[in-house]
């Protein structure tokens, strides 16, 4: 089976109808590009760049970001490149921009919320983007996280474009942005569903809390409808939607959010081989069987 999968990694993904699933790598810091390519990504569907800002004192130059895109952009020419603007607060606090009084961190100020109370960074962060895209072949899509409807969608769209930049899109992790898909559809882009954090909030449980892990599971069918929603809302009008939360790695769940209309998939490079095998093997007629059988609540087991 896993010879069977390494003879895939030179194939694009697809299920065995043909119908095309693009697989697409998470990565951390531009030298994840070398895992990525190595296991055959088509591309990067998640560049987190927090790293660039954890154990500094103050936010990095617009020089050494700009150099840092570049770096990651250069090694997929022509390819999709999916950059995460600054996701800080809630589990990724940043001492210079995030409050320490917050009861409740993961509702509080993270993601967008954060760049909007300290515009300069949210400033650099678009200029440094906007002169890489310049510098490099790759087909660079930015997006935002922490995104709660069409308004703050609206807002990020209209920002990131006044930057030059081509594909702006939102990341869809609040449930809030599932029920108003429909609107967001009609003003993004594109949406990348972080499942992690979508989770965390359809079912109300802390992702770093070990008492409360059980609910930390996207086969719950809440968390697939949510899912379905916005998939169904992207379909609907042209926009693609993609997964890059811990979702899209597992092999089986990968085959149902294809089946929930899901057009592409991102995530850590080592589950690329497992997830390519297992798409293979299904129709998207299958998959959608997989998929309605998930809604329904089949394949979720609650805990004792
Ligand atoms: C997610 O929430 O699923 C996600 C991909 O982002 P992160 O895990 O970085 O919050
Ligand atoms: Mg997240």
């Amino acid at each position: 089976k896993a010879a069977k999968a390494k003879e895939l990694r030179g194939k694009p993904g697809m299920l065995k109808d043909g119908t095309r699933i693009p697989l697409l790598a998470n990565v951390g810091k531009p030298e994840d590009a070398d895992p990525a390519l190595e296991h055959g990504a088509e591309g990067v569907g998640l560049f987190r760049t927090e790293f660039l800002f954890l154990g500094n004192e103050e936010p990095p130059s617009i020089e050494e970001q700009t150099a840092a895109y570049a770096k990651l952009l250069a090694r997929f020419p022509g390819r999709k490149v999916v950059i995460r603007m600054l996701d800080a607060g809630a589990d990724k606090p940043l001492p210079f921009l995030t409050p320490e009084d917050e009861p409740n961190p993961a509702l509080g100020l993270r993601g967008l919320r954060t760049l909007r109370e300290h515009m300069p960074v949210m400033d650099g962060q678009l200029k440094a983007l906007a002169a890489a895209d310049a510098q490099t072949e790759a087909d660079l899509w930015v997006m935002v996280p922490m995104v709660a409807d069409e308004h703050e969608a609206a807002y990020f769209v209209e920002l990131g474009k006044s930057y030059g930049l081509k594909k702006v899109g939102v990341m869809a992790e609040v449930p809030s942005i599932a029920l108003v898909a429909d609107k967001v559809a009609q003003v993004a882009d594109f949406v990348s569903i972080g499942t992690n954090d979508l989770t965390q909030y359809t079912m109300a449980a802390d992702r770093t809390l070990g008492s409360v892990a059980a609910y930390q599971t996207a086969w719950h069918p809440a968390v697939l409808r949510a899912i379905k929603m916005i998939a169904d809302a992207g379909n609907a009008h042209g926009m693609p939607v993609g997964v890059c939360g811990e979702a899209a790695a597992d092999p089986d769940l990968a085959v149902v959010l294809a089946g929930l209309g899901v057009n592409s998939l991102s995530m850590t490079p080592v589950a690329l081989d497992d997830v390519r095998a297992s798409l293979a093997e299904v129709t998207l007629e299958e998959a959608r069987a997989r998929a309605a059988a998930a809604l329904n609540g089949d394949f979720y087991h609650p805990a004792e």
